[in-house]
């Protein structure tokens, strides 16, 4: 870790002089709880100029049920709150599941919504300390122009490792978005890049204001992870699922995963699932295609995969026989 670097701190009150307190000074950067920034200061991976706090933002701190069924979700809402907030708790079990095992205590104190879904991505070439990766040459993220994980490439495979995305995902989430043209929304899962160097397409200066969940009424949803550190640690691999049941059959099902791939995923071609009794193989073996975890991590890509889909056949089984 390095010491930190001489920075400027800006605190507006609402989202618009946040939004212009960014263009108006070079070098800017959102920070709300820091978890997640602060590391990659430290290790000297990023030195923005000037740090644009949005922690006293008010109107970005509130969870909302809305008339038609769904909640609105500030961004800057922590995820101690979102973990213990009644109506998120009892009608959209995945998200408080996920927000509760991100981290330790103390980070989910602080930690908001909006970091969690804005985080880097993550590669053991990259979260290193700038001696280390001086070392090595750096890598195509970040100042150096080789990928150590896949040398022969273009490309980043950092793994995205939020656990919120995918549960939020799972309720066909929407985002809303302020910056420097107005406001814009679009849904979650079209937020991300595949491509772990630059996976937000968020424009520069764009900030997020909400997510949007719609009704979780009659779906029974959870979220599994592995890691190593149960106490404090980034999912090996990440599920969320929400099914609905009718008989031996599934009449719906989602699923997303994070901790694969460079952004979080929504397995596709489940109809497929819909047409007989529930069959759990035939859910795992669409995972192959799409989960695609690369050696970016200490963990070997084929140990992610069998790990995602023990956990994605343990979770469906789960939920199915609770629905
Ligand atoms: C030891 C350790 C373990 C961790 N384990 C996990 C884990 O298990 N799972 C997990 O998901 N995360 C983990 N994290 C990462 C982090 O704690 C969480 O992801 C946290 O939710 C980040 O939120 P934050 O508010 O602190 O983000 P910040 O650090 O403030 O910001 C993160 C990024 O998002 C941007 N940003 C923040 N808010 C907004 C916004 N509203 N609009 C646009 N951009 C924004 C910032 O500019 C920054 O780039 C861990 C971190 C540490 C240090
Ligand atoms: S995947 Fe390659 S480019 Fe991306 S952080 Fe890792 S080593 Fe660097």
């Amino acid at each position: 870790m390095e010491y930190l670097p001489d920075f400027k701190v800006v605190r507006p009150a609402t989202v618009q002089q946040a939004v212009a307190a960014y263009a108006a000074h070079a070098d800017a950067r959102y920070i709300a709880g820091g978890t997640d920034l602060m590391v990659n200061v430290r290790r000297g991976i990023v030195a923005p100029q000037t740090l644009i706090d949005i922690g006293g933002v008010a109107e970005i701190t509130a969870i909302d049920a809305q008339q038609n069924g769904g909640v609105r979700i500030g961004a800057g809402v922590t995820l101690n709150e979102l973990a213990a907030h009644g109506l998120i708790a009892k009608e959209y079990p995945a998200i408080a599941e996920a927000a509760r095992q991100v981290a330790a205590p103390t980070h989910r104190q602080v930690a908001t919504v909006g970091g969690n879904l804005c985080l880097d991505t993550r590669c053991l070439y990259y979260n290193q300390s700038e001696w280390w990766r001086v070392s090595n040459n750096y890598c195509l993220k970040n100042k150096g122009e080789v990928c150590h994980v896949a040398p022969s490439g273009s490309r980043c495979f950092a793994a995205f490792s939020g656990d919120l995305a995918p549960a939020l995902m799972v309720f066909d989430a929407e985002v809303e978005i302020s910056g420097p043209n107005g406001v814009r929304s679009l849904p979650l899962s079209e937020m991300y890049n595949d491509d772990g160097a630059a996976h937000l397409k968020l424009e520069k200066g764009e900030m997020l204001t909400a997510v949007i969940i719609k009704s979780g009424d009659g779906w029974r949803s959870g979220y599994a992870k592995a890691r190593v550190r149960g106490s404090i640690d980034f999912p090996l691999a990440g599920v969320a699922i929400a099914l609905k049941r009718q008989g031996d059959r599934l009449s719906d099902i989602r699923v997303a995963f994070t901790g694969t791939n460079s952004y979080p995923v929504m397995l596709r071609k489940t109809e497929g699932l819909l047409q007989g009794p529930f069959d759990v193989d035939a859910l795992t073996a669409l995972l192959p295609k799409q989960i695609t975890p690369m050696p970016s991590t200490f963990y070997p890509p084929g140990y992610r995969r069998k790990v995602a889909a023990n956990l994605t056949r343990a979770l469906a089984r789960r939920l199915f026989e609770e629905s």
